[in-house]
């Protein structure tokens, strides 16, 4: 019996992904044929009528199965690029998005050329650790700390680290929040950075059926308003951060005003910044400690 083409199995995979309502249905298919096969976007599109072997039609359809039953594109790819980095991602992890990007990018412009002695850095709640290992890379002289409270995305997040070749700079630490880091006398930080679970409760049921379904509700869950994990950030960095330091924290739509407050009432920053997202959307708070932030640092 002949082999199906790529043009074939791509014919019926669109279909069912575009029956199952994913959006760009025609290009998961080709990115999942191409991770079946090996081979890059650009041959599978190259090379239409090329035979694939009856067990990468097998593997391919398995893998279409699954997306059309809701399972995010990375988990099944295993990957997902931040930061022109790529990612292990499992579903123990959230899949890095975009806004993400922005925070990360927001933090080394405010540090990079203004500020180049080693830096002290910690990560709260970092997941797949995509900031603690973007940051340690791209910051020449920093250490990182990164907390979380799952030891499995910890797990993923140490591999990453190593993929990366930024192990040597990173401690990871198991806990909850600021938990594991009291134990360790006078560790302060320059830059504190979290991307914290900020869905609120009753919004947690509108999430799309591939967040709700497959990414971790522990990475997602901020409590009634959202907000718990920064009232619980803001209840205790005057502990951690150091005198002239900076604090920068993603939020959901509609959290800045009242995580804002939460900054100022700690009395410790001198300096708000807000940065938006790609939609507009209050994204990122900067809050920097001290006159001038980080530029006053030694
Ligand atoms: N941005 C995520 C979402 O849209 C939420 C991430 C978080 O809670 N930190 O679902």
């Amino acid at each position: 019996m002949k082999n199906a083409t790529i043009k074939e199995a791509l014919k019926g995979a669109s279909l069912q992904l575009k029956e199952a309502g994913i959006p760009g249905c025609g290009s998961e298919g080709v990115l999942l044929l191409a991770f079946c096969m090996k081979k890059d976007r650009v041959f599978i599109y190259a090379h239409p009528e090329e035979e694939i072997s009856s067990e990468q039609l097998e593997h391919f359809q398995e893998l279409v199965r699954k997306r059309v039953s809701g399972v995010p594109y990375h988990y099944i790819v295993g990957s997902k690029e931040f930061m022109g980095l790529d990612f292990k991602v499992t579903p123990e992890v959230l899949v890095p998005r975009p806004e993400t990007e922005i925070l990360c990018q927001t933090v080394l412009d405010y540090i990079e050329g203004r500020y180049l002695g080693p830096l002290r850095l910690l990560d709260l709640c970092c997941g797949s650790g995509v900031l603690a290992v973007t940051l340690a890379k791209r910051l020449p002289s920093c250490r990182v700390w990164a907390v979380d409270l799952c030891p499995k995305a910890l797990k993923v997040a140490k591999e990453n680290a190593e993929f990366h070749r930024v192990s040597k700079k990173i401690t990871f630490l198991e806990g909850d929040l600021w938990e594991p880091l009291r134990v360790q006398e006078e560790l302060t930080f320059h830059v504190v950075v979290s991307n914290p679970p900020y869905v609120a409760t009753g919004e947690l049921a509108a999430l799309q059926r591939e967040v709700k379904g497959h990414e971790p509700l522990l990475a997602l869950q901020g409590g009634k308003d959202g907000l718990n994990f920064y009232r619980r950030i803001f209840g205790s960095l005057h502990n951690f951060l150091k005198p002239q330091g900076m604090t920068a924290l993603e939020m959901g739509k509609g959290q800045m005003l009242k995580v804002k407050s939460l900054a100022a009432s700690t009395g410790i920053f001198e300096t708000l910044d807000v940065v938006k997202d790609y939609s507009g959307i209050e994204r990122v708070l900067v809050a920097l400690s001290g006159k001038n932030g980080l530029s006053k640092l030694p």
